[in-house]
Formats: structure tokens, C-alpha cells, sequence
């Protein structure tokens, strides 16, 4: 085994992802200045390509609690919200942000901002949790603006007619108060184009994941979670389009010149559960010295709405977003994670139990065992959280992943 940090290979195209989510934060700061265009939040699986159709600046706050976890900032500002009356228990994205704005303090006032962009509107989707209503209430109360939410059923089973057309005409009813907030009426054609958009995108992402099922695979998990910015915020602009065509291209070309991300790949593994922000790179280089790649994820997975369809954009927005992994019943879970064992070539599964993030932590009810008994792919828990690093013990989950990976060598031996 190797032990190099240098097993890491790094992807060229960063430097394209930094100069596109530059340009993101560039003009989103020009309509702070100019007030040329209204500013919606979004959450991160909002109807985004309907704010961009209506010709808002997009903000996207779990994107900025994500900065916070990564600059390792949110352990600061935590303590805030919770002194505001926010659990400590709640999502920590919402109380590291909320904490932050308590402080008036973000990362962005490196990039010239005085703060994070004053919502014209706030536009959520329950799709992932309630969190993000009381969230974005927060800051509706706050700025004393317009709060508008989707409310879609959780733990869906059977996607019914029933349930789409629900979620479909709440798309519809957001319109005319999006107009009403915006500088630009609605256009079905823009919004077709947005939607055509962002369907090529979500392609091209899946595209870019499905690399992965090459042995040895060109890319992981902790290069998946930082290249994934675009298909977050920027889903539906050319934009995001443009920058996956070039890592795509990247990852053809290790393909084609047998590059792997890891080194010395021999055990492959998916990832369950929200990314521990904190702690991404220690962590990349953990897997790497054990000469296992992070092949696939839920987390990064979940952003691939290829049911979107221009012809249909009010329909196909509610399949997509009612069809995401997060807001499905854990029989579907199971079927779905059963496939992408498969397809993805996968030896083991690490499942994170994300403290304050219930509907991104699946182990809680007896999934992974059954799991386990369908595809015999041993599996790991560890405890943690995406950013409130007071959740996770490091000593205790590096003996657990040391040990796993050991037993995966063990089988691997007997098999051999
Ligand atoms: S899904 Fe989890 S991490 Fe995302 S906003 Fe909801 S509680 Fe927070």
C-alpha cells in the first residue's frame, strides 16, 4: 500500500470550475449593485430553472452553508443560532448561515460582498426536508419579503398521476407572484429553453459520474462534491453546460490514458449520506493511502433530473423533482442503491449518519442490513455531520474505515 498524498490526482478543470463559479458570484453581485435584476433564493433542489426563466439572479444558501463547512467556519458561527433559538439539533447548513448572517460575516466578502445578496424573494421545495421552509421563513422575516414554498409529499412510493399534477400546479401558482417580484414577465418558451437547459446539463453530469464505472475510475467522490457547484447553482444556464463539457472531456481523456483519481485503485466504494465538509481533503487522502476511491454517492448522484422535458416543462419539473432519491420511500431507496451497486462495480458501502441531517442519513431504519441481505455488499456507519464537526470523532471513524477496507482485503484474498 501506498501512502503518498500525491495518490491524489488533481483534475485540470478546476481552474475552469473556479473561473465558472467566479463568474457566478460576479454577476450576482452586479445585480446587488445595479438592482438590474431581482434576486430569488432557491434551495438547492428548488424549481431553479423557473426563477432563471423569469430573469432572477439566483442565490442558493445550502451553497454557502457548504462554503462554511469547507472553510471549516461553521463550528464558529453554529453557536449563534442556537443562541437565536435555533436547535442545535436542526440541519447545521441552516444554523451555520444563520449564525454567519448573525455575525455578519460570509466567505463572499472576499469576493468584494458586504454581505450575502438581499433577497427580493425566497423559493423553496420541501422535496428534501422542512428545514428549508423555516429556513428561508427566517429570512423572509428578516428582510420583510415574499416567501414562497413547494410542498411535496415525503417518502413516496407509488409516483402517481395524482401526485404530480399536485406538485405540477404549485410550479403553475408560483408564476404570477414570481412576476410580480421580477423585472420580466414569464415566457413558456424561455422557460422551455431553461428547462431544455438544465436537462442537458443534468446529461452531462451523469455522464461525468458515470465515468466512475470505469475500473479504475477517473474520478471520486471528494472531486465529485466540488465539481458538482455548477449543476447546484448554475442547473439551467449554459453556463453549467459549458462547464461540464470540458471536465467531461477531461475525464474521456484519463479514460483513454488510463488515469485513475486514485493511484493504486482497488477497492471501490459508495457513499451514503451527506459529505463531512469539514474534513473533505484529510478524508480524500485517507481513502487514497488505503488505495480506495469513493467511486459513487447519493449526495452527488441526486442532482441528475433527466426527466426534465421542454415539451412538457411544468409536468417534467414535478417528476423530476418528485422522482430525487431524498423524497422516495425506502423500497425505492433500496431498488435504486441495489442498481448502482451493480453498475458501479461496488465493494463496500460507507453509510454517514449525518447528525443534523434526517433525510440525508438512510441507515436509520434498518436499510443498510437489508440491503446487505439483496446484494451481499458489506457496509460501514459512521457517525458525523456535514458541518457541525462537534458530531464527529476522527480517531474513532479512521480505526472503523481502516478496519472495513481491512475486511474488504480479507474477502477480496478469499476470492482470489
Ligand atoms: S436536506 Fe439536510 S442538509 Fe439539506 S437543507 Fe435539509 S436538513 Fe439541511
Amino acid at each position: 500500500m501506498s501512502s503518498d498524498k500525491t495518490d491524489i490526482v488533481k483534475l485540470q478543470s478546476v481552474n475552469h470550475l473556479r473561473i465558472t463559479m467566479d463568474d457566478y458570484f460576479s454577476r450576482l453581485k452586479e445585480a446587488v449593485e445595479t438592482k438590474k435584476k431581482k434576486i430569488a433564493w432557491c434551495t438547492s433542489v428548488g424549481p431553479a430553472e423557473l426563477l432563471y426563466s423569469i430573469g432572477f439572479e439566483v442565490y442558493f444558501p445550502e451553497n454557502h452553508g457548504a462554503m462554511l463547512g469547507a472553510a471549516k467556519t461553521a463550528d464558529k458561527y453554529i453557536p449563534s443560532a442556537v443562541a437565536h433559538g435555533f436547535s442545535p439539533d436542526i440541519c447545521s447548513y441552516l444554523t451555520s448561515d444563520v449564525g454567519a448572517f448573525l455575525q455578519n460575516e460570509t466567505p463572499l466578502q472576499k469576493s468584494g460582498f458586504a454581505s450575502v445578496p438581499k433577497p427580493d424573494i425566497l423559493v423553496y421545495n420541501t422535496n428534501q426536508c422542512r428545514e428549508v421552509g423555516d429556513w428561508f421563513s427566517y429570512f423572509a422575516r428578516h428582510f420583510k419579503v415574499p416567501v414562497l414554498g413547494i410542498h411535496t409529499p415525503y417518502c413516496i412510493n407509488k409516483l402517481s398521476g395524482s401526485i404530480i399534477q399536485n406538485v405540477s400546479k404549485q410550479f403553475k401558482d408560483l408564476v404570477p407572484e414570481l412576476e410580480k417580484v421580477s423585472t420580466q414577465k414569464f415566457d413558456i418558451d424561455r422557460f422551455r429553453e431553461t428547462v431544455r437547459l438544465s436537462h442537458d446539463g443534468c446529461v452531462l453530469w451523469r455522464k461525468v459520474l458515470e465515468t466512475a464505472m470505469n475500473k479504475p475510475s477517473p474520478i471520486n467522490f471528494f472531486d465529485a462534491v466540488i465539481h458538482m457547484g455548477p449543476i447546484v447553482i448554475m442547473r439551467g444556464t449554459q453556463y453549467a453546460n459549458d462547464y461540464y463539457v470540458i471536465l467531461l472531456e477531461e475525464l474521456q481523456n484519463r479514460l483513454r490514458n488510463n488515469i485513475s483519481s486514485v493511484t493504486n485503485e482497488r477497492y471501490r466504494i459508495y457513499w451514503d449520506g451527506m459529505p463531512l465538509w469539514f474534513k473533505l481533503s484529510s478524508m480524500a487522502k485517507l481513502f487514497a493511502k488505503l488505495d480506495t476511491c469513493i467511486i459513487a454517492s447519493t449526495y452527488c448522484n441526486s442532482r441528475i433530473f433527466d426527466d426534465l422535458d421542454p415539451k412538457d416543462p411544468f409536468e417534467s419539473s414535478a417528476l423530476a423533482y418528485c422522482k430525487l432519491f431524498i423524497v422516495r420511500a425506502d423500497d425505492v431507496k433500496e431498488k435504486v442503491l441495489e442498481k448502482l451497486m451493480s453498475d458501479f462495480s461496488i465493494d463496500g458501502i460507507i453509510y454517514h449518519e449525518s447528525k443534523t441531517c434526517l433525510r440525508n442519513s438512510n441507515n436509520r431504519y434498518e436499510l443498510p442490513g437489508r440491503l446487505m441481505n439483496q446484494t451481499n455488499i458489506p457496509y460501514l456507519e459512521i457517525n458525523g455531520d456535514l458541518n457541525d464537526s462537534r458530531c464527529y470523532s476522527e480517531e474513532q471513524s479512521i480505526i472503523a474505515i481502516e478496519t472495513f477496507i481491512a475486511q474488504l482485503s480479507d474477502k477480496h484474498s478469499k476470492q482470489t
